[in-house]
């Protein structure tokens, strides 16, 4: 028994008395029991190391149990755990002002939520009011949240329930460069670009002119002629590390702005320095969203989310009283501001950057020698690894070799970011080594 609980006691109790979808989508046939982590590593309850380079899903930004951050958490812990945010308190002061120190004017007000989920349904609320519209357009295959309101700007069917969701949210075509009809091979902004033919020639993206195409036709069909908002997240997290032609944020705020609407950035895992070129994903778009949604690696596992958006749009929301018990919680702040020392004093951003594009450079040479391996993606530690065929046999050799990341048709790789050289190299060794396996078996 690890911490008084048996693996069996534990299992049991999760079909009993848990959530039992997750039974249902638990990914390994044999359940891994994580006990431990420190850095980049997991131990299970038998003592086993995993490397991992899910980080919970890009959460874990500096590392697993950072000593600073856990030093910072248990200073506050001891002084101040809660009041209400209405109250002044040192924490909550001390982050707004830094944070704000990580954004570019006017993105300059913030207010805290406890989750991304929550972040998107203020946002969602606040766009609206500031714009006096309704309708929001998100990408085909997104993922914003799973709460009632943030589920209608989620657009992927295993995390829709049938309800009434999503009123006056619209979708428009994602810009997929790899999965689209129209290539767009030397079109994104990612150190290996796909092996997909596309026609563009001296600079101009034919496929980026096709999807805008595809965002006016959204726009003259599907909403009416104003609208509040336009989501999107800078790659897309769940939907697969997916990356657009380089120019389209910049062009599609511009259409939505013509059309009222403000632009909003989901950077709930493209934040903190994950995209490695720059610290906020909008950044590598050359764009300024009017507000930017975070959550995950702002408090490196800790529950905390935020909106950040302009004065002019937060002077429209003070007609009622928002109020959010949590949001801004003292041990919160605390951990956050710690959180963003230790991305200053580790150098993660530099490491997301070095790392990141070793492994995206790695990957992309055995997606040449494996023909499953259809397109290597992404930028900095936000990387996608997408099979072509049968993907089932490629998810089963995750846990034999101690290495975690996500097991559904795009590998997701988005490791706490203080991952190094050698753990690159050790995963890739792994990963050629199951890849060469399953190519011996078929
Ligand atoms: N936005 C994005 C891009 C996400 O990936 C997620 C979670 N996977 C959310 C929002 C929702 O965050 P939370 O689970 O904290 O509600």
């Amino acid at each position: 028994t690890v911490q008084g609980m048996s693996k069996e006691q534990m299992i049991d109790i999760r079909k009993r008395n848990c959530n039992p979808m997750i039974m249902k989508v638990t990914y390994y046939k044999k359940p891994v029991f994580i006990h431990q982590g420190y850095m980049q590593w997991l131990w299970d309850v038998d003592g086993k190391r995993y490397l991992d380079l899910f980080a919970g899903v890009a959460t874990v930004s500096v590392g697993h149990c950072h000593p600073k951050v856990t030093a910072a958490t248990e200073q506050q812990l001891k002084k101040l755990w809660h009041t209400t945010n209405i109250y002044v308190y040192p924490p909550l002061h001390e982050y707004c002002e830094k944070l704000a120190s990580y954004l570019p004017d006017p993105l300059k007000v913030i207010y805290f939520t406890n989750s991304g989920s929550e972040a998107n349904d203020l946002a969602m609320l606040m766009a609206r009011l500031h714009t006096g519209n309704y309708d929001i357009i998100t990408f085909r295959g997104s993922y914003h949240g799973g709460s009632p309101q943030a589920m209608g700007l989620t657009s992927n069917a295993i995390y829709k329930y049938p309800i009434a969701n999503g009123l006056g949210c619209t979708t428009t075509m994602c810009p997929d460069v790899f999965r689209g009809p129209w290539g767009g091979s030397h079109c994104r902004d990612s150190p290996v670009q796909t092996t997909r033919e596309c026609s563009c020639s001296h600079g101009h993206c034919v496929a980026n002119e096709q999807y805008i195409e595809q965002l006016k036709e959204t726009l003259a069909t599907s909403v009416p002629s104003r609208i509040a908002a336009f989501f999107g997240e800078p790659i897309q997290g769940v939907g697969g590390s997916v990356q657009y032609p380089k120019n389209y944020l910049k062009e599609a705020y511009k259409l939505v702005r013509e059309k009222g609407g403000i632009c909003i950035a989901d950077e709930v895992q493209t934040g903190f320095g994950r995209t490695g070129s720059h610290f906020w994903g909008f950044q590598g778009h050359d764009v300024v969203p009017d507000m930017v949604t975070m959550a995950k690696g702002i408090g490196n596992g800790f529950p905390l989310g935020a909106v950040v958006t302009t004065p002019e749009i937060a002077a429209s929301f003070t007609k009622g009283v928002h109020f959010n018990t949590f949001g801004g919680n003292p041990v919160a702040c605390a951990v956050a501001s710690s959180v963003l020392d230790a991305i200053q004093e580790d150098g993660t951003q530099q490491i997301s950057l070095e790392v990141g594009t070793y492994l995206l450079t790695e990957l992309a040479k055995l997606r040449d020698k494996y023909e499953i391996v259809g397109d290597v993606r992404g930028k900095g530690l936000q990387i996608g690894v997408e099979m072509v065929k049968d993907k089932s046999p490629v998810t089963k050799v995750n846990q034999s070799y101690s290495v975690f990341f996500s097991p559904l048709k795009t590998f997701r790789i988005q490791p706490p970011m203080c991952i190094t050289k050698e753990d690159a190299d050790f995963f890739l060794a792994i990963f050629n080594q199951s890849l060469y396996n399953y190519m011996e078996r078929r």
